[in-house]
């Protein structure tokens, strides 16, 4: 049984999602925080609810989701798993952050590469990597079937879709995206996406002006 935190993080209040289970083995989504005071909300909702962080998963590599991706992989000595065509991203997202004179550490640890159809384990629990490209090159999502659970990242949000319109960003490749891999699941799947509010699959295939057909 998987339990769910949500954190907005940053000026762009990106979603990081701590995802956890009975055996208290936790995964950090998008580790988005920005400055110590973030950092510090994580590390205290970790020691109030005695989580063990063992990965760091990414939706993508935009800098809004990785700020504080150095900070926490050192905190919790974690591994990272993230699709291996956001690489470029991660390197944008440090020079990006500078330009604006934000902080951003440079990622120093290793990223090990996820792909389509892999399940990532902790705990008790499995997300599965959905690769939804479009966003970016590298965009996923993570289901967790038992549950009916979507981290959606960047790719679907409450309403809306991911914007195509910067590097790496295609808008049929994401519409194909999101009609072949996301389309598909249970209309109650619950959406986690990386900004805004949770909705469901049902509800986006019904409302989202994206989403209808023509
Ligand atoms: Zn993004």
């Amino acid at each position: 049984m998987i339990e769910i935190k949500t954190f907005y993080f940053n000026e762009l209040r990106e979603c990081c999602y701590i995802v956890w289970d009975q055996t208290k083995e936790c995964v950090i989504i998008d580790p988005g925080c920005q400055t110590d005071n973030e950092l510090g909300r994580l590390d205290t909702f970790m020691r109030d609810n005695l989580l063990k962080p063992v990965k760091i998963l990414l939706t993508h590599g935009h800098f809004d989701h990785v700020m504080g991706l150095e900070n926490v992989a050192t905190k919790w000595d974690l591994p990272i798993y993230m699709h291996l065509n956001d690489m470029d991203q991660i390197k944008r997202a440090v020079q990006y952050c500078a330009m604006f004179g934000w902080e951003i550490k440079e990622i120093t640890h290793e990223i090990t590469g996820i792909k389509d159809g892999e399940t990532i384990t902790f705990g008790a629990s499995k997300l599965k990597v959905l690769h939804t490209p479009g966003h970016t090159q590298g965009g996923v999502c993570f289901y967790n079937k038992e549950q009916k659970v979507l981290f959606s990242g960047d790719t679907l949000f409450e309403g809306s879709i991911g914007r195509t319109d910067h590097p790496g960003g295609n808008y049929d490749q994401l519409m194909d995206s999101i009609y072949k891999k996301l389309r598909g699941l249970p209309l109650d799947t619950q959406v986690l996406p990386g900004h805004g509010e949770p909705t469901t699959i049902g509800t986006e295939l019904k409302s989202n002006p994206f989403l209808q057909p023509y």
